[in-house]
């Protein structure tokens, strides 16, 4: 594709109407860094989509001046970082062109009132309409399939997915972690404005926060007086320091396994941010729904995408089902199955082949726990009071720092109710009998004639739905997805889609 360079709104149209192929968008104010080119190579590396860069100082976002008429500008520089890291356009509007004078088209955004009241909606007044209308006009102008914003802006970021959402935009935000300096302060545009000194102030700053992260690490709670009082002592000028719930910005709660802390400071003329990512425990997603919705199969290929552990519960009942049955233990029997829980221990160990295998007190059960035998039995089973209360302890001890996706029927209402998403995962009656049918792992299930599948499966979800202690059944604030018309990786993608929605990336970073 031949790379060109757009400067006026309706060559952006003309060439907008030529594009068949879908558009990674990259709004920029120049000055380009290393975090503009970590967002541009990212864009290039995730699709094949065509990558639209554009270089835009947008005066509507500056509350002072002087800021404006020194905010860096490096245009033929810009234009030869961005070309060679992927961008196959560049779109360099006037402000004439962005905001022409009487073209009553142009529409002022307002920023979310909740979101832009708190951190540097304080103190720069009208910053984040400015941003909410330039960016509404790009889209608009553009019309993306994906928009991609650094978390450095967290709130920014934050802001402009309400935008998205209230104006019913068809984009999706990608996002990138903050691309830090050597000496880990993140990397601006307006650094290029600050002296030793004043870089000195900032590293002390972003250094603290860093500080901070261990020591909630190991404490699990935040002192911001201290912080505060340790910065102020290094004269260092602070704006604001917060620690708030990442998403709604207010004030954090201990409840809130994810929270921020972000703070502005003063250097001079300049103004500078940075925030940490605090986190009790890493992410958890649970999938829940009934039997043959796609569960394993997607909860499988998601645990290998985001680099999880796979919590396979299902496969917990079933090899429990199993030692009873071998056994011939009763397990009607309270007391007796009560002594027999103690000593029984549930293993998870990766085969090598990208899957894992389950043992039960050592032995490993993967392929028998299967049959048709075991499926016909583990519902009942799994209604026994003591058996989930077992089981359920054992999923909460293996989830308990968290990083794993787990799958099952009770995973987002009883296991863990504070997992980050929660996922209902269900398909119809017909396509569950046929995928079970055609399931190469269950030999019984393959042999078995289609209405007779049909059958059992709604007996299985009678009694999943129905058993007294946690049914089957969608969390409140679970995501439905009914898997029929969705291939595997389709649904694979938007389960990753929403998880990326609600994890920042940052988070990854030890
Ligand atoms: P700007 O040119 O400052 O308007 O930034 C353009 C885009 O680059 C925004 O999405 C910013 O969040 C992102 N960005 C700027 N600096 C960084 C950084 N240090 N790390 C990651 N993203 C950044």
């Amino acid at each position: 594709m031949k790379k060109v360079i757009i400067r006026k709104t309706e060559e952006i149209e003309n060439w907008r109407n030529n594009i068949s192929s879908d558009i990674n968008f990259i709004p920029t104010m120049g000055n380009l860094h290393n975090g503009h080119i970590k967002l541009i190579s990212t864009a290039k590396d995730d699709n094949s989509n065509v990558n639209l860069v554009s270089i835009f100082v947008n005066p509507l976002q500056f509350d002072n001046k002087s800021d404006l008429e020194n905010y860096p500008q490096t245009i033929d520089n810009d234009i030869k970082i961005s070309f060679a890291n992927g961008a196959d356009a560049i779109f360099i509007p006037s402000t004439e062109d962005i905001y022409p004078p009487n073209n009553k088209n142009i529409k002022f955004i307002k920023a979310s009132l909740e979101l832009s009241s708190a951190l540097c909606g304080l103190n720069r007044i009208g910053h984040f309409d400015g941003v909410c209308t330039v960016i509404y006009r790009l889209l608009n102008l553009i019309k993306p399939k994906n928009l991609y914003l650094g978390e450095k802006d967290w709130q920014q970021l934050l802001i402009l997915r309400n935008l998205i959402l209230t104006k019913k935009l068809n984009v999706a935000i990608k996002s990138i972690p903050t691309q830090r300096d050597f000496d880990g302060i993140p990397l601006s545009s307006r650094n290029v404005n600050l002296s030793k000194n004043e870089r000195e102030l900032i590293r002390v700053f972003s250094n603290e926060l860093l500080l901070a992260k261990k020591i909630f690490q190991q404490e699990k709670k935040v002192n911001l007086k201290e912080i505060i009082k340790k910065l102020s002592a290094k004269k260092i000028s602070i704006e604001y320091l917060e620690h708030l719930h990442p998403y709604t910005l207010q004030q954090s709660s201990v409840e809130d396994n994810i929270s921020i802390l972000a703070g502005a400071i003063r250097c001079g003329e300049t103004r500078l941010i940075d925030h940490i990512f605090l986190m009790r425990r890493r992410p958890i997603i649970a999938i829940d729904g009934p039997a043959g919705s796609g569960k394993s199969t997607v909860t499988k290929l998601i645990a290998k995408k985001l680099k999880l552990l796979y919590l396979d519960t299902g496969a917990m009942y079933r090899a429990l089902s199993w030692l009873l049955k071998k056994e011939n233990i009763d397990y009607q029997k309270e007391k007796k199955l009560q002594n027999i829980l103690k000593g029984i221990s549930i293993m998870f160990k990766s085969n090598g082949n990208a899957n894992q295998d389950v043992f039960i007190n050592n032995y490993c059960v993967t392929n028998e726990i299967r049959s048709q035998e075991i499926s016909s039995i583990v519902s009942k089973i799994s209604s026994i009071k003591e058996v989930r209360k077992f089981l359920v302890e054992e999923q909460r001890k293996i989830g308990e720092s968290g990083g794993l996706v787990a799958e099952g029927r009770d995973i987002g209402t009883t296991v863990f109710p504070d997992a980050e998403l929660k996922v209902f995962l269900t398909a119809s009656i017909d396509e569950r009998a046929k995928r079970r049918k055609s399931d190469k792992k269950s030999e019984d299930s393959q042999k078995m004639d289609l209405n007779k599948l049909k059958e059992l499966i709604k007996r299985r979800d009678f009694e999943d739905s129905n058993r007294e202690i946690s049914p089957l059944k969608k969390a409140n604030d679970a995501i439905e997805i009914i898997t029929d018309k969705y291939s595997i990786d389709e649904v694979v993608d938007k389960i990753i889609d929403l998880y990326n929605e609600r994890i920042p990336k940052e988070t990854e970073i030890k």
